[in-house]
Formats: structure tokens, sequence, C-alpha cells
């Protein structure tokens, strides 16, 4: 990358790694263990202490935590599962790789969040279809909290969100408020430790719940299904001895799984950038408001996400999503990202709208989501992590505002 007198690239996210990191993983390429074992037992529990959760079921990576919980619902064919269309193609993926039926949800185009009417309007299409509405995995889009719990329990709904973008986040409840992921109120919750996400493992997730039986299924699924508690056992014969003791190299598969285990050196990994988490939370939150301040001179042209209700007195932010006019800028999203990218800073799309894939619209048809499509047409993600520094923030905010001057 040329530096062009700008100063280094900015991408739209990354890690922040520290020697301490470094060594950490280190650590564990010295020990016994290389794949799941003392490390990611230590790693779940401080996610379930962070979270509240009873249960934190680390696995592989985002995508495949979606994946065992949707397994862990036991959905069937003809089941429905509502997702909002503006997320990470994953969310609605993991329905669909469990045999279920996606009815993609509309946002609200201020700020990329499903709102109970959007949820409701959802369930009735579903209905409309002869599917049977069991779940919603609601999106806490850039880290900012959606509450459509009550809508979904009021109507029987499983709830499992896609907290991809939200570890620590807290959201408004009633008078008080729950960390995300606290299993208060919902199901499950899927986290990721991409990169470019709060907390880094490489490749790496985690599902935590406060209910045992789905911590057991969620555990069962990340490893090919396999049991091997005594009492779960079926095949009497193969699995005791004649005087009744469990033969200790048994092992039994009730429902068919995976091997989506994450290992020790991603935890060890995980567990050093923990100890960090709330200083990447609190840069994080400084940036946002530095980004939020910085463009009020640039509205109409440029605005930020509107403020979701739900949150709470901390917003564990992963993107920064700048809405922009482009039509009144007079240029195309194309152009300014070029233009961004000559002053050598990153920015990119969260997320192209789920419900235009073309695998979707052959299954689905086309469908009208008109928030999902105003969102979109206007969004533009820009550089947020925590190593970014203030005057990183004015080099993004200076550009932008070149551009508003020679529309303006
Ligand atoms: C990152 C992400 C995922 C998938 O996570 P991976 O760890 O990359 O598999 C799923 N949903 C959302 C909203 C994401 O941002």
């Amino acid at each position: 990358m040329t530096d062009g007198g700008s100063g280094p690239f900015l991408s739209y996210g990354r890690q922040s790694i520290s020697d301490e990191d470094i060594e950490a993983v280190v650590a564990v390429l010295r020990g016994d263990w290389l794949t799941q074992g003392p490390t990611v037992d230590a790693f779940e529990k401080e996610l379930a202490t962070l979270t509240g959760a009873t249960h934190a079921v680390a696995c592989s990576n985002g995508t495949t935590g979606l994946h065992i919980a949707a397994a862990a619902l036991d959905l069937q064919p003809k089941d429905a599962v509502i997702v909002p269309s503006i997320t990470f193609l994953a969310t609605a993926n993991a329905v669909r790789y469990v045999g279920a039926e996606v009815v993609f949800a509309d946002v609200n185009p201020d700020t990329a969040l499903m709102e109970p009417k959007h949820l409701e309007d959802a369930l009735a299409r579903a209905k409309a279809l002869g599917l049977r509405p069991r779940a919603v995995f609601p999106v806490h889009l850039a880290g900012h909290p959606a509450d459509v719990r009550d809508a979904a329990r009021a109507a029987g709904l499983m709830v499992v969100e896609d907290a991809c973008h939200a570890l620590g986040t807290k959201m408004r409840r009633g008078d008080g408020e729950v960390t995300v992921g606290s299993g208060s109120g919902v199901d499950m919750t899927v986290f990721s430790f991409h990169p470019v996400k709060t907390i880094a493992t490489g490749e790496g997730g985690a599902v935590t719940t406060s209910d045992d039986e789905l911590g057991d299924r969620l555990r069962r699924f990340r490893s090919h299904g396999m049991v091997r508690e005594p009492q779960l056992f079926r095949n009497r014969d193969e699995a005791f001895s004649p005087d009744g003791k469990p033969n200790p190299w048994y092992y039994e598969m009730p429902d068919i799984g995976f091997n989506y285990r994450l290992t020790d050196l991603q935890s060890a990994l995980g567990l050093s950038q923990l100890k960090r988490i709330d200083r990447f939370i609190e840069r994080r939150e400084e940036i946002v408001d530095l980004y939020d301040r910085s463009l009020v001179p640039l509205s109409p042209y440029i605005k930020p996400l509107s403020r979701s209700k739900a949150s709470g007195s901390r917003v564990g932010w992963h993107l920064y999503v700048g809405l922009f006019d482009f039509e009144r800028l007079g240029l195309g999203r194309a152009d300014v990202m070029a233009a961004l990218r000559e002053k050598n800073i990153g920015s990119q799309v969260h997320y192209v709208p789920v419900h235009w894939q073309p695998y979707y619209v052959e299954r689905y048809g086309k469908l009208d989501l008109p928030g999902a499509a105003a969102y979109y047409r206007r969004c533009l993600s820009l550089p947020l992590y925590p190593g970014l520094q203030d005057t990183d923030v004015q080099r993004v905010v200076d550009a932008l505002a070149g551009l508003v001057k020679r529309a303006a």
C-alpha cells in the first residue's frame, strides 16, 4: 500500500494484538494440548462470566455457532425462521443448513435493525406461505441492540441472537439493562471472534445460553453428535459390562453432529484478548463519539446511524456506518470508496440485503423490503478499531469534508 503522503492505510476494521497475546499463544504451543483442551474450558468460563450466561460453548467460528444453534432448535422442514435482511449471509444460511425456511424481515432504514413491526409482518408472510414460524434470529447490527424479545415471546418463537457484532453490548430492558448473551429473554446468543470483531481468535466463535438442555445439545453438535454419558446410552449390551459398569471405550451418536471445535491455541489468544475487552470497547465508543460530532457539519450529505432505543449503558460498537446521500453528493458509492482509497482510507458495505442474493431469490422469489433497500442504498462503513488514533479519524473526516465541499 502506498502512503501517498496521507499516512498509513486505515482498513474498516482490524485486530489489536499485543506482545502478551503472542506469548499466551506460544505458551500453549509448548504445552500438551493443541486442539480442544483446558484453555478452551478457561475461555468458555470467561465468556460465561462476561455475558452472565450459564453456558458458553466455544466453536470454530460465528457461522458454525449459528449452525449448531439452529441444529439445537431441532427445526423441521416447513418450519420458518425470521431473519432480518440486513445481516451477513451466515445468519440466513444457518437456517437453510438444517433444512428450515428463511422468512426475511425488513429493518428500520435509519438503524438497520429489525423492530417488532417488521417481525410481525414477516410472521404474517410465513403463515400465508403455510410455514410454521418457530424462531427469530435478531441481529445486533454494528453492535447496536435490536430488541424484539417481547414480540417474539408473544408469538411463541424461540430467539437466537446473532451477536457477532455485539460482544459486551448492554441492552435496556424495562427499568434495568441486560448484557447481550446473558440468556435473559432469549434462548441462545452467537458471537464471532473474527479479527474485525470485538476480540479476535483468528477464526472463532461461541454460543451462550442459560438453558442446560440447549447447552448440552450445543456441545454435542459441536463434536460429531457424540455422547459419553452412560445414562444416555441406548445400545445397553454394547455400553455396559455384564456387571452393569459402563464400558470405558464406549460412545454413542444419537444425532448427527459436526467437528466445529475451537482449539486451545485460538482460545489462548481469546483469553488474552478478553483481558483488554473493556479498553477495546471504551476506545470504540470514543471513536464513535468523535465521528458523530465531526459529521454534524456534513449533514445532510453524511449522517450517523440513528440510535436504537434499546441501547444500554454500553454499546460494543463493531462498525461505524455512515448514511450517505450519494445523489446530493453527486457521486456514486464506488466513487466515494475510490476517493477514500486514494487517501489510504478503507471503507466497506455492511451489507447487501440477503433477500437479494440469487440463491434466496431462486428459492423465495423477489421480495420488497423497502427499509432494507433504503438503508443499503445509503450505507458505507468507515474505519473503526481500537488502534485507530484521533488523528486517523480526523483524516477520514477531512477526506469526507473534501467531498462535501466539492458538492456544496
Ligand atoms: C462475522 C459475522 C458472522 C460470521 O462469523 P464468522 O466468525 O466470520 O463465521 C455472522 N453474522 C454476522 C452478523 C457477522 O458479522
